[in-house]
């Protein structure tokens, strides 16, 4: 399509597209800059084909061969399996370099793929195929052993949806598709390489899954336009060069990898590394191999990551990125330490909205605050129970709106009436604070307060504190109903190596040491051998929460 298109032509039962009158602001502000996914992989295989696009554990393609292989994809989904513009299917991968040609041989047929999480099983894959009326699904097969059968999990399902015609797995070399299943390579290799450039980006490339820790995810439709201007932001404000190797420590499908990683490397003509087990381990060793600059983790891998690897370790960063969850203040200064890289404090969402310190801020801005929204065209608004701006330094919710955030959940008028306004704002539910530098500060969800005795106690600033106790590696704070004073503070936390025992008493004097209020100290204690953790690997409160009724903490 040429030129910028100023309105969504999508034609997806239940999909919110953006307002003409906000497409027109977009495009005329510059915000938005008329680039699909694979327009923006074309714009660098064009002027240097031979550039490294991804690294993969087996594979490596460079810009040339990504754009032509996704390209005869691309022609194959269409002539082989029928796909169209506006037919959503479901993509299920790990971290390869597979997933890079699929996800662009949707992008270039419109075809609108909605990204299921490695982590995800039967519940979830059901709820998204019948959600998003999936045509296919795109799995692993026997190609990367990840210890879980993925073609079992499909098989097991796919007579229960007509509308579900295609499987296709990505095999080994030696290998045969399973019976019924097309071979992602071989479809690769027989495709016809014309497939046209009709695609428009004010509509939906891609459905990104809601986390979340009770409940199914929700599908959250993101515009090719709208992503793209995420990932432009992104690698200028973490200073991506096209000689830079971006490793992805988290689920590519998952919205921060996916943005600071394989988006902001494709903008930038960089380099994405991919490994698809997600352990301390090999992620080390896909560092060192590719010398990465940039690495996505959540705080709970920066700890591994800590405590796996010697000074000389990952020496070759550039840019940490972590959020996700509250990363502890003392976690950043310890990463400051070791490897003297600028630290991105990531606060950002599937929905959309990114709120970031950049590498060059001061080290205290990085420890305790996520610094400033992403790009110029973010609004951002914080707001009291009344719905009326806080002043300065007050705590209220983060309300968002803009070229870089979602309109609507997909099918879900519900969730749409709870979480939007008239005006298009999106309550996110997260409390949020301005600080007079401009820099924001992240106090947790709105239901990850504790109300003990009228008393508001934020869950992730107390952990913060915990893990900071020399015996404690990793926290989750929650409120533990009790009949007197409506709630009290529980605490679940793993032990550092090495260490058998904690007491609730020496809590107790920690806190009192630090001078935290007598209201903000835990109350109950336990001691477990592994945080739960949601589908990305964050560690996830509810599950924590459901510790304390079924055992005796102390
Ligand atoms: P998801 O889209 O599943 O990754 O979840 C997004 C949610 O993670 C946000 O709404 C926040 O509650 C939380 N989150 C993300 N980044 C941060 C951060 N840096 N600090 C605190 N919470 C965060």
């Amino acid at each position: 399509m040429d030129g910028s298109p100023d309105t969504a032509t999508a034609d997806i039962e239940g999909y919110v597209p953006f307002p003409d009158d906000r497409i027109r602001r977009y495009v005329d502000e510059g915000h938005w800059r008329g680039l699909t996914f694979h327009a923006v992989v074309d714009r660098v295989a064009d002027e240097s084909p031979s550039r490294r696009a991804v690294i993969g554990p087996t594979r490596e393609l460079s810009y040339g061969e990504l754009a032509a292989n996704s390209r005869r994809l691309a022609g194959a989904f269409r002539d082989e399996l029928g796909l169209r513009t506006d037919d959503l299917v479901t993509l299920q991968l790990p971290n390869c370099v597979e997933f890079a040609e699929a996800f662009l041989a949707c992008s270039r047929l419109g075809v609108v793929p909605a990204l299921v999480l490695p982590r995800h099983r039967e519940q979830e894959l059901r709820h998204i195929v019948d959600l998003t009326e999936s045509r296919a699904v795109v799995t692993v097969g026997d190609r990367y052993d990840l210890g879980f059968d993925y073609v079992d999990l499909v098989d097991g399902i796919v007579d229960d949806y007509d509308h579900l015609d295609a499987r296709i797995a990505i095999t080994a070399d030696e290998s045969e598709p399973p019976t019924g299943w097309h071979d992602l390579a071989a479809m690769r290799e027989r495709g016809d390489e014309t497939v046209g450039t009709d695609v428009n980006p004010c509509n939906p490339g891609l459905f990104m899954l809601s986390g979340g820790t009770s409940g199914l995810p929700k599908a959250i439709p993101r515009t090719h336009n709208d992503y793209v201007y995420l990932w432009e932001h992104i690698a200028t404000e973490m200073g991506v060069d096209a000689d830079w190797t971006l490793v992805a420590g988290l689920p590519v499908p998952h919205s921060f990898a996916f943005g600071y990683v394989f988006g902001a490397a494709l903008w930038a003509g960089a380099t994405v590394a991919v490994e698809p087990r997600l352990k301390p381990d090999p992620l080390i060793g896909l560092v060192d191999r590719v010398d990465g600059d940039v690495i996505t983790l959540i705080p709970k891998q920066l700890i591994d990551f800590l405590e796996a690897g010697d000074d000389a370790t990952l020496s070759t960063l550039r840019v940490v990125c972590s959020g996700g969850q509250k990363v502890p203040p003392d976690l950043v200064r310890r990463v400051a330490d070791r490897w003297g890289a600028g630290f991105c404090n990531v606060f950002g969402m599937g929905e959309g909205a990114q709120v970031i310190s950049r590498p060059d801020d001061p080290l205290e801005v990085q420890a305790t605050t996520v610094g400033r929204p992403i790009g110029p065209g973010d609004e951002l608004r914080i707001l009291d129970e009344e719905g009326q701006p806080v002043p300065q330094g007050d705590l209220g919710e983060l309300v968002v709106r803009g070229p870089g955030v979602f309109t609507g959940y997909l099918r879900n008028d519900a969730a749409n009436e709870k979480s939007f306004d008239d005006e298009g704002w999106f309550y996110t539910g997260d409390v949020f604070s301005r600080r007079a530098d401009g820099n924001h500060e992240v106090w947790g969800r709105l239901d990850d307060t504790i109300n003990r005795a009228g008393e508001t106690v934020y869950a992730p600033a107390i952990e913060d504190v915990l893990v900071e106790h020399p015996k404690i590696t990793k926290a989750a704070v929650v409120g533990i109903p009790d009949e007197t004073l409506g709630e009290r503070i529980g605490a679940v936390v793993e032990l550092r190596a090495g260490v058998d025992s904690l007491a609730l008493s020496e809590v107790t004097a920690f806190f009192e040491d630090r001078g935290l209020a007598v209201f903000r100290r835990p109350e109950r204690l336990l001691v477990v051998e592994t945080l739960p953790e949601t589908d990305v690997g964050k560690i996830d409160r509810n599950a924590a929460e459901g510790l304390f009724e079924r055992t005796t903490a102390e």
